[in-house]
């Protein structure tokens, strides 16, 4: 008993420390006796012949320390930086994704935290009175009246005063100065805090009995773990039943972390939020500056922003009070990141509810598979809004059969009628195509040549002046003559934004045009103008890709026109159906809204297609059984759990030989291995790309194998010219 006692008293510290992208969890340090880190406290570290930021990761009390342990030279935090939720949080996701935690922990701190800047808020100075009024009196001149009426300001205030204030008061920096130098007044250092709200505030609507009883049932389980689904088209009220229901977690003093898809963060949805609370709300998106960043994460840290509205990455908040999560359009894919750690922000959320015993709300007029798979397994509950809050007429929706008909860039001849008669009428009309650019490829019409990409198995895609390859972003100049026949016949093929937009223009020459799309829209700020400009009806006829199918108010619109329904539905991934679905149940959504009844027309080569029709005829929900049932008998998620292994190397044969030894270590493992298959896109940016499905009824069974294939990979260093990467619930296997 003693000798154990003692053993105890002489056990060291091993700290196991992380340090960003070193592909490790973590490595082993001492530290000097001075210094006690604690888990989630950042250190300097020296790793191999630099000094590097770490996070503590684990203690480990030991006997012996290795000798040729380094020591911590630097501790940067006295008080854990990454919270214990955030940090547990991270191990899950680690496990879960299979990525080591140095990949993981970064996406928890801003960049200025793993650059090593002191966590806190930014200080500014401010002012007091450092002697009783009485004193200042006497010791300022008696004809010095501003200095009097300053130091009479300052003996009145409760807390220190800035600079700003003061010069807002009307008082100058020269003011300032001669009372500092008569040492009458001191400087404080305080934290820099956003203005208080100064607005009115907009008082709740009145509740539909639907929205009512939502937020009667959410509001009863406050305080437990429990997924909820609020299904309702765009203005069935949604929006209005998160309000209220922050609401009344902001009264129980706690916090909201609110998600919304990229395109979902306008500043009209932050400024709805705004109206209803006085409470500081943060956002967070992928624009801010590192500044904003780490200024919001401090504030939101501190407990002082009290809402949290942010894209994906914004699941990573330290909020200590956290209340209620709610993650508005679940079914976005931009919820999922496509590169490093492959995290689904739904899936991490749902996890975190989970761990901190809180409820989270899914919102979708168009839920994700997964979600209502969940539902039907109650494993969420679903709450339904099917009355429109607004009066909405009933949607036409039509398909234009394009099968033997010639096209105008795209457009059959009854579909150009059906836009005149809506222009004619003073309407606005929508014309929805989801590709970008002039055409796919420009061909040679003698010998169909195609422009390829040289560094990509992929034609170049035509714009307007320049053709440019979507996946490595080259851009060549347009050639006059085919490169195989010398021909000068080249033609563009099929139709993008550009083409049509250009198209409309010559053939409505009397309506104003408005062109939406990633290449028109670089800048947020355009993308807000533009829209504003739609709002208020300055232009007539829309030509737009996705950015426009969710969220925004046109009132004039009756018409919307989907150019090309039929890459949806041949698409080789199994989701591009469901997610063709919900964009046109999105996009059909956009017509008609208010007082003017609407019209969609779906042009498509394929007007029999079984589930077209069932979209149409019967609704999402319908169309969402149908290929739940298919992804059944297919084996396919949400049934089964899915990994796709992706590799990538510059040999082909060297990649070939990675995936078989791969494959004959996984084949052992009790899971089932699909291919090594050729990528979509085979050859990028001059890499071969290839890769591996793997398939499991049981998400554990997959999650271990996956492992187990890690630490091996690890041991076996297989080839050093392979760079692959595990995407875990793949959403896109392209
Ligand atoms: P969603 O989030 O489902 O798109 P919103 O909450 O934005 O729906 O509601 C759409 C419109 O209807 C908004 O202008 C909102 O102010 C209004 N609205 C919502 N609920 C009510 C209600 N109970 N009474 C009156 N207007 C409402
Ligand atoms: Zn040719
Ligand atoms: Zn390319």
């Amino acid at each position: 008993m003693r000798q154990s006692r003692m053993a105890a008293l002489c056990m060291k510290n091993i700290y196991q420390v992380c340090i960003p992208h070193t592909a490790r969890d973590y490595f082993d340090y001492q530290a000097p006796a001075e210094l006690e880190p604690t888990i989630g406290a950042r250190v300097w570290v020296p790793f191999r012949k630099k000094i590097r930021l770490g996070i503590i990761v684990g203690i480990v009390p030991a006997a012996t320390i290795p000798e040729n342990t380094r020591f911590i030279e630097t501790l940067i935090d006295e008080s854990p930086l990454l919270t214990e939720e955030l940090f547990a949080l991270c191990q899950w996701i680690s496990r879960y994704y299979q990525s080591p935690l140095s990949e993981v922990l970064p996406l928890a701190l801003p960049k200025k935290y793993r650059e090593g800047a002191v966590a806190q808020l930014p200080m500014t100075e401010a002012f007091q009175l450092a002697l009783p009024l009485t004193e200042v009196q006497v010791k300022v001149a008696p004809r010095a009246q501003k200095q009097q009426q300053m130091a009479a300001f300052l003996a009145e205030q409760d807390k220190p005063v800035t600079k700003k204030e003061l010069q807002q008061m009307g008082f100058s920096s020269a003011v300032l100065k001669t009372l500092l130098q008569l040492q009458c007044i001191n400087t404080v250092l305080q934290p820099q805090l956003p203005p208080p709200p100064a607005h009115e505030l907009q008082p709740s609507l009145t509740l539909n009995s639907e929205q009512q009883e939502a937020l009667q049932v959410l509001m009863a389980h406050g305080h437990e773990y429990r997924c909820f689904l609020l299904q309702g088209v765009t203005g069935s009220g949604k929006t209005e039943v998160y309000l209220q229901l922050i609401q009344s977690v902001l009264q129980q003093g706690k916090q909201a972390l609110v998600l919304v898809p990229e395109i979902g963060l306008t500043p009209q949805l932050v400024a709805r939020f705004m109206a209803r609370f006085h409470e500081l709300i943060m956002v967070i998106h992928s624009s801010l500056n590192e500044s904003e960043r780490q200024y919001a994460w401090q504030l939101a840290h501190e407990g002082m922003a009290r809402i949290i509205i942010g894209t994906r990455a914004a699941v990573f908040t330290p909020m200590p009070s956290l209340g209620i999560i709610i993650i508005d359009e679940e079914h976005d894919l931009s919820f999922k990141q496509m590169e490093g750690v492959r995290y689904s922000a739904r899936d991490v959320a749902l996890m975190r509810a989970h761990r901190l015993h809180i409820p989270i709300l899914l919102g979708s007029a168009t839920p994700s598979l997964e979600t209502l798979y969940n539902v039907e397994q109650k494993k969420y509950q679903l709450l339904r809004l099917t009355q429109r809050a607004e009066a909405q007429k009933p949607l036409h929706v039509q398909l234009v059969d394009l099968r033997a008909q010639t096209l105008e860039h795209g457009l059959a001849k009854s579909t150009l009628n059906v836009i005149k008669e809506h222009l004619q009428q003073q309407n606005q009309v929508l014309i929805f195509i989801n590709r970008r650019g002039f055409a796919p490829v420009l061909m040679c019409h003698q010998c169909g040549w195609m422009m390829d990409c040289p560094a990509c198995d992929s034609h170049l895609t035509l714009h307007k002046h320049q053709l440019i390859c979507h996946h490595c972003g080259l851009i060549k100049m347009i050639p006059k003559k085919c490169g195989r026949c010398s021909s000068d016949e080249l033609i563009p093929v099929g139709a993008g934004t550009q083409r049509i937009h250009e198209f409309l223009t010559h053939y409505f020459p009397q309506y104003t045009l408005s062109r939406v799309d990633r290449d028109a829209m670089r800048k947020k700020e355009a993308l807000e103008l533009e829209l504003a400009r739609i709002q208020q009806g300055k232009a007539q006829l829309i030509v737009g890709t996705q950015m426009l199918a969710k969220g925004h108010h046109f009132p004039r619109l009756t018409l919307v026109v989907v150019v090309d329904a039929d890459a949806g539905l041949y698409h080789q991934d199994f989701r591009a159906l469901e997610h063709l679905a919900q964009l046109l149940t999105q996009v059909a959504g956009r017509a008609g809204r208010a007082e003017y009844p609407g019209q969609v027309l779906i042009q498509t080569h394929e007007p029999q297609h079984p589930l077209l029709n069932t979209l149409i005829r019967k609704g999402y929900d319908a169309l969402a059984q149908e290929i739940l049932l298919m992804r059944r008998q297919a084996q396919l998620p949400p049934y089964y759990y899915l990994a796709l292994i992706r590799a990538q190397s510059h040999d082909l044969e060297q990649l070939k030989q990675w995936f078989q030894q791969c494959k004959i270590f996984l084949h052992q493992l009790n899971i089932e291995v699909m291919g090594p298959a050729p990528a979509p896109l085979p050859r990028k940016a001059h890499q071969h790309r290839m890769q591996l499905l793997l398939k499991s009824a049981s998400r554990k069974i997959l999650q271990a194998a996956l492992t187990q294939w890690r630490e091996w990979l690890t041991i076996n260093k297989l080839n050093n010219s392979v760079r692959w990467n595990v995407d875990i619930d793949p959403v896109d296997l392209s």
